[in-house]
């Protein structure tokens, strides 16, 4: 990016976060997702930290809260309430440290860090241990007095507690580590002048589901998040409103100077003078601790009472932290190291056009890598043309992405306000991309077929479905050895794979001696199949598993399979005309009779159908979460080995949910639909039941 074009897309960044703010602050709507608001966000962030001549002050990272209401009495605030900086990965967190180990090279860190609470920040001011004035961040210089508001949260001391003189002398053995201690004690023993505590009221998750139920039966709006909330109850002029909100409060920063020297010592002041903190905040040596804290975070917040979407990491040296100073409106020294978001916006830089196993081209985009839900995201399926079409996406656009759970990243939305004008259309092939042969769109299909019979892609898309983990699973056949076998004129069909030997896999370049064994094996391993991954690897159109499992459960064998008439296809059970008809046809054709009969003479043996106790009968299994006595794999086989079905989402019609760890939205789901929630455990007992 030359700096002309950094300057055109900070201004553009900075024209749509304010477009986003309207829509979502004053019309009270809105269009894209948090996630993909703080995706813009950080994009513009990092980009004024490239080119730091182009932030103005009324950039939307200049900004910190909203513009104090009027009907509030205005309050500044003498330290200014900063707002932190954004970070998405381990990788951008260890920039970060590299950042400012680069500005204080002799200094070793370590971190304090926090439950990052979704809720509003407000400023708290004692005065000889009284509460005296409370008050919203507002721009940061600038906040509302909503001093009576806060006076109704239990949560907040009226009167600050003056700690024993034990307690004070057992907090510095175990504290007290560079502190000014005189200053300390005195400070301590009466809580005279003025303290100024910083922290986040927020709701609790029950209090929130509460007050929406309430809002709803009252005809009113309910609340889009615990933070808004939060936000409107404390920013109420009447306070009984703020009463009946319940809302809750901890500390997280000590202003005032009391002896402190680290940030861990301003929390547990905070605490030694009566104001709650979260008990689950600690302190960190090392970003290694600070990475498993945040996945301890990550693991345990659905079981949370409260809403997180992160972790604070500051450097908890406090003359640390003020050398490192601020840049714009945030210090350098704290990051808000989010937890994975399943959206993020980037850039489309070209498209490819994918020939898979049925000769369908399936667009793919290339994108600007981005992290999302924990990984890098480089690519994304557009599904077909009509998708292209209906998102109006061109080459250069800037789009949202998703990846929710286990499926492949998608594009849901362009945003047309960050165009520069040297987009490109997307235009569909004329041609197969990869062999050269001729496309059609047919009847009633939206996607672009190659329609060149011996198209290469479509070869071996079939072979690597056919060798695929849940086909015949031979491990050490991905794309490109299969490519090369393809090639080199070793495989033209799937029964080719069964001929290979050790002196024709060798020669290859990059296979070593011990590699072309392994294959081997692996391949001779593999021929024992049972008749389910069969029919499955046979990539008949329509067919997949849970096809697979009816085909092999009403049949029994292979030959039977054959044999059938389409009238008695048509009358099994879950399967429908059309995908009766495709297996009739593809067990009419001589190409696909030969492969198979190829199959079996070159050592294939199918093993027969073991009919067990059909114990699961008409009862549906949702997975979520890795189990660890088995694959989820292993587990779904022993289901439908048991007569039950497998679905891959959650419905009212799932009768099982089964949970294993770190489960992801299924569970949330089942949750919400009252559907039976069942751990490992009790999934083996209802196996062996
Ligand atoms: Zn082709």
């Amino acid at each position: 990016m030359t700096k002309q074009e950094a300057k055109n897309r900070i201004e553009k960044l900075k024209k749509e976060i304010d477009h986003h703010r309207y829509l979502y602050h004053v019309l009270d709507k809105q269009e894209i997702s948090d996630a993909a608001l703080d995706s813009l966000k950080h994009e513009l962030f990092k980009l004024e930290q490239q080119y730091p001549e182009f932030i103005t002050s009324d950039s939307p990272t200049q900004r910190v809260g909203g513009e104090p209401l009027s009907q509030f009495r205005k309050i500044s605030h003498e330290t200014p309430m900063l707002s932190i900086e954004d970070v998405f990965s381990k990788e951008e967190l260890e920039d970060w440290r590299d950042r400012i180990q680069k500005l204080l090279p002799h200094e070793k860190f370590d971190y304090y860090t926090e439950v990052k609470m979704d809720g509003l920040a407000v400023s708290l001011i004692y005065k000889d241990g009284k509460f005296q004035i409370g008050s919203t961040r507002g721009d940061g210089k600038i906040g509302e007095d909503v001093t009576q508001n806060l006076r109704t949260i239990d949560a907040i001391p009226l009167q600050l507690r003056i700690p024993s003189e034990k307690e004070i002398d057992e907090f510095l053995k175990k504290f007290g580590q560079g502190m000014d201690t005189l200053k300390f004690k005195k400070r301590m023993r009466d809580l005279n002048g003025v303290i100024e505590v910083r922290g986040e009221a927020f709701m609790s998750k029950k209090v929130f589901e509460k007050i929406n139920i309430e809002q709803i039966k009252k005809g009113e709006e309910p609340f889009a998040n615990p933070r808004n909330a939060a936000a409107g109850s404390i920013r109420q002029l009447d306070p009984k409103i703020t009463v009946s909100r319940r809302l809750d409060f901890f500390g997280y920063t000590l202003i005032t100077e009391m002896g402190q020297v680290k940030h861990e010592q301003s929390h547990e002041i905070i605490k030694l003078i009566g104001i709650k903190v979260n008990p689950l905040n600690r302190h960190c040596d090392n970003l290694d601790r600070v990475e498993e804290f945040h996945e301890y975070v990550i693991k345990n917040r659905e079981k949370m009472p409260y809403w997180t979407d992160g972790v604070v990491v500051v450097v908890n040296n406090d003359r640390d932290f003020d050398k490192l100073g601020v840049v714009g409106k945030t210090p350098r020294g704290m990051v808000a190291y989010k937890f994975p978001a399943e959206q993020a916006t980037t850039v489309v830089r070209s498209v490819e056009w994918q020939v898979g196993r049925t000769g369908a081209l399936t667009p793919v985009a290339t994108l600007d890598p981005v992290s999302i839900g924990g990984t890098t995201v480089t690519h994304s399926t557009l599904h077909n043309f009509d998708e292209i079409r209906r998102l109006g996406v061109k080459i250069g656009d800037t789009v949202i992405v998703e990846r929710a759970g286990d499926v492949i990243p998608k594009v849901i939305k362009v945003l047309p306000n960050l165009r520069t004008g040297h987009e490109k259309k997307i235009i569909p092939p004329k041609q197969c991309p990869v062999c050269g042969g001729p496309v059609e769109r047919q009847e009633g299909e939206v996607a672009i077929h190659c329609m060149n019979p011996h198209c290469f892609a479509i070869e071996k898309e079939k072979i690597l479905h056919f060798v695929s983990r849940r086909a015949f699973d031979i491990e050490g056949l991905g794309d490109k050895i299969v490519e090369r076998f393809m090639t080199e004129g070793l495989v033209f069909s799937p029964a080719d794979i069964f001929t290979l030997t050790k002196g024709d896999i060798e020669p290859l370049e990059r296979f070593a001696e011990k590699s072309a064994e392994n294959l081997v094996e692996a391949i001779e391993k593999s021929k024992r199949i049972s008749l389910v991954r069969f029919i499955y690897a046979l990539g008949i159109l329509h067919v997949g598993e849970e096809t697979s499992v009816a085909l092999a459960n009403y049949f029994g064998s292979l030959e039977k399979i054959k044999k059938a008439t389409l009238d008695e296809l048509i009358s099994i059970p879950d399967i429908g005309e059309v995908v009766a008809k495709s297996i009739y046809e593809f067990f009419g054709k001589e190409k696909n009779k030969k492969i198979v009969d190829e199959l079996i003479k070159n050592g294939v043996k199918i093993e027969e159908v073991k009919r067990g106790k059909k114990t699961l009968v008409a009862k549906t299994f949702v997975f979520t979460g890795e189990l660890e006595k088995m694959t989820r794999d292993e587990a779904k086989d022993k289901v439908r080995y048991l007569g039950g079905d497998i679905s891959g989402s959650v419905s009212k019609e799932t009768d099982y949910v089964v949970v294993g760890r770190e489960p992801g939205s299924k569970y949330e789901k089942a949750k919400k639909l009252g559907v039976k929630i069942i751990n490992e455990k009790e999934f083996l007992k209802f196996l062996n039941s």
